[in-house]
């Protein structure tokens, strides 16, 4: 067997693992600076799921309505279900136009209004005054905003010179006796080599694990990698009971159509013809946020309403923007409609589903971009040398809810504020801290098992089993008694994890190798929603569990969301698969706090 003293291994100041949004803008910041910063990316740059973006990022310019960033502060709040990190919120509110404004002069190709400024459209949770009236906040290049801002970033890199490691799987951290991170260890897809990079700081910005569901927006390559390695490293995962469903994926295909359309105008129907969401939300309507649509959309179905010979399906009909508009707002969305629904959006309704998007849990960080853990003494204190951005942290800013354009925005946010931190803080004259002897010995026995294990099962099948059981026990609606059967399915299938086998065991791109291991990061992930899910004996947010509804008509009634016993943060842990909490913070850095009341749109 290979020994950690024989790998070989190459020193940088600062390792990324992540070259999508987030990823991105830390390594622009810090390349700038002059650091030797190095960016590993399991496909090339610009295919990480930053590109497939549509809708647009979140900033009060105002160019369009009135706006300022107390309504955007407002509005994430709420849509957090008052989960969300208030100080977090109001720094990412703040610095939402400079970090837009950044972009714009990088050369990002936004729309633009007829006086040359940025075009903005209504997106679902976003108001002016205070939840009066929808806003124009999503600062959009036509439905490709994730595509232009991701090319903006990946040539603005190239300019300053940051090293990319492309086609490189990031395995596992490496942390020393004090428990400070000091690198990670990585598998060269090409030849099948491990490495062992060494780093003063290391930064995770792997993105989400919507692969652990099996209908998913998300890219193929989103298993949640950063997840995996965190836990395995002993940091907890925060509030990974919070999924978030998009209202309007392609039925049966999962593909996603923007938020963006019905920002322009588009609406759901339901088999009657009617649009319902008039009924649920008088104010925002179809612009409500996405865990309410998603919950209104299955109720319609469930109640009979759906649409289609199975009425299993919501319609979203857009042909009344005329094809104008369609054609120069959302031209990408025309195209999914024709090639995935084989529908003409300009002549007929698409049949849509609720489908998973988005992870509002991940590894909990301050707003440096910081890694944080229990101290303890019921304070948090940081993981020197581990930083972690994007969507597979959690800082909070998204809460049991995340407002679609708010992603994008936190990549830039807090990708920028990382990056800034470690430049701020890196010394440059110190040496690279000595390497424990046993650095790559975790790595090492994964591959060694995943070798010896001839008989063991294909990682393809059991990753299908954590998918089915995934949407199964913990989708749109949960109740107690699927969860507590979910967890049970998935504790059982961890174990199967740890029987999966190689047949082939060639080294040169060895992609049997790669999803073998991304599988032992999937079931991290999936290990930690349900057991946190199950755990939650509330609704809130994204987490409805209809044990814990309360009933329509008795808004006394004391089931709902349950401040009281569950306004705190989850912490997951992979060890023991338990369970600890910490608190909201519920006060921003300069403002008045936003006190927790019921929400309507
Ligand atoms: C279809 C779709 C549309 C969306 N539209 C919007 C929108 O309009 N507005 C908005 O705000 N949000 C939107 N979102 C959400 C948002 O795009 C994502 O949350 C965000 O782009 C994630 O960025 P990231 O930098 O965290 O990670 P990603 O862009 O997912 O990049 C992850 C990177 O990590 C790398 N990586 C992962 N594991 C490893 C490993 N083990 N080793 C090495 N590298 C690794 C990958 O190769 C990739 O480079 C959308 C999401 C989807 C799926």
């Amino acid at each position: 067997m290979t020994q950690t003293s024989n790998l070989p291994r190459r020193r940088f100041d600062v390792v990324i693992v992540g070259a999508g949004g987030s990823g991105m803008r830390a390594s622009l910041q810090l390349a700038r600076a002059g650091l030797n910063v190095a960016v590993l990316s399991k496909v090339f740059p610009t295919r990480s799921h930053t590109v497939a973006a549509q809708g647009g990022i979140g900033a009060s310019l105002g160019n369009m309505s009135e706006d300022n960033w107390h309504y955007h502060f407002y509005d994430t709040v709420k849509g957090s279900d008052w989960l969300g990190d208030q100080d977090a919120i109001e720094f990412m509110c703040r610095e939402a136009p400079k970090v837009v404004y950044e972009l714009e002069h990088m050369g990002m190709p936004f729309d633009r209004n007829p006086d040359g400024t940025i075009y903005q459209r209504p997106f679902g949770g976003h108001t002016a005054n205070y939840g009066e009236k929808p806003v124009q906040r999503a600062c959009a290049a036509a439905d490709r905003t994730g595509h232009a801002m991701l090319h903006t970033l990946y040539q603005q890199n190239v300019a300053a010179r940051t090293t990319f490691f492309v086609e490189w799987m990031a395995l596992d951290l490496i942390r020393d006796t004090d428990g400070d991170v000091v690198g990670v260890t990585a598998l060269e897809m090409e030849t099948g080599d491990v490495y062992i990079l060494e780093a003063k700081a290391t930064l995770l910005a792997t993105g989400g694990a919507g692969r652990i569901y099996a209908a998913s927006t998300n890219a193929f390559i989103n298993t949640g990698d950063g997840l995996g390695m965190a836990a395995r490293a002993g940091i907890p995962l925060q509030d990974m009971e919070f999924w978030q469903f998009h209202p309007t994926g392609v039925a049966g295909a999962g593909v996603l159509l923007t938020e963006g359309c019905r920002g322009e105008g588009a609406i759901l129907l339901n088999s009657n013809g009617e649009r319902f969401m008039e009924r649920y939300a008088p104010t925002l309507k179809d612009l409500a946020p996405r865990d309410f649509v998603s919950r209104c959309m299955d109720q319609e179905i469930k109640e009979g309403r759906g649409c289609g010979p199975n009425k299993d399906y919501i319609l979203l009909k857009l042909d009344h923007l005329g094809p104008e508009t369609i054609h120069k707002r959302l031209p990408s969305v025309y195209e999914i409609g024709i090639n995935f629904a084989n529908v003409d959006i300009t002549k007929e309704p698409i049949p849509v589903v609720p489908t998973i998007h988005y992870q509002m849990g991940g590894i909990p960080t301050n707003i440096n971009g910081q890694v944080v853990v229990p101290d303890g003494n019921g304070g948090q204190k940081v993981v020197n040398g581990l930083y972690a951005v994007g969507e597979c942290s959690c800082v909070s800013v998204h809460g049991a809810n995340r407002l679609g354009t708010n992603s994008l925005l936190d990549l830039l946010v807090f990708g920028r504020a990382a990056g800034n931190h470690i430049v701020a803080n890196l010394d440059r004259a110190r040496e690279h801290k000595p390497l424990p002897k046993d650095a790559a010995d975790r790595t090492l026995a994964r591959l060694a098992r995943l070798e010896s294990c001839r008989d063991g099962e294909y990682a393809q099948a059991v990753a299908n089993d954590i998918r089915q059981t995934m949407q199964q026990h913990a989708g749109v609606f949960r109740t107690q008694a699927s969860m507590d059967e979910g967890v049970r399915k998935i504790n059982a299938l961890r174990e199967r994890v740890a029987n999966i086998g190689l047949k082939d065991h060639s080294k040169v791109f060895n992609t049997a190798r790669i999803e073998a291991l991304e599988v032992e990061n999937l079931i991290e992930a999936a290990q930690a929603t349900m057991t946190s899910a199950a755990a939650r004996k509330e609704c809130r947010g994204a987490h409805t569990v209809k044990d814990y509804e309360r009933p329509a008509d008795d808004p006394e009634c004391p089931l709902g969301r349950n401040d009281k016993e569950w306004m705190k943060h989850t912490l997951w842990w992979s060890e023991t698969n338990s369970l600890t909490y910490k608190p909201v913070n519920l006060k921003p850095l300069t403002v008045e706090s936003i006190p927790p009341k019921v929400r309507t749109f």
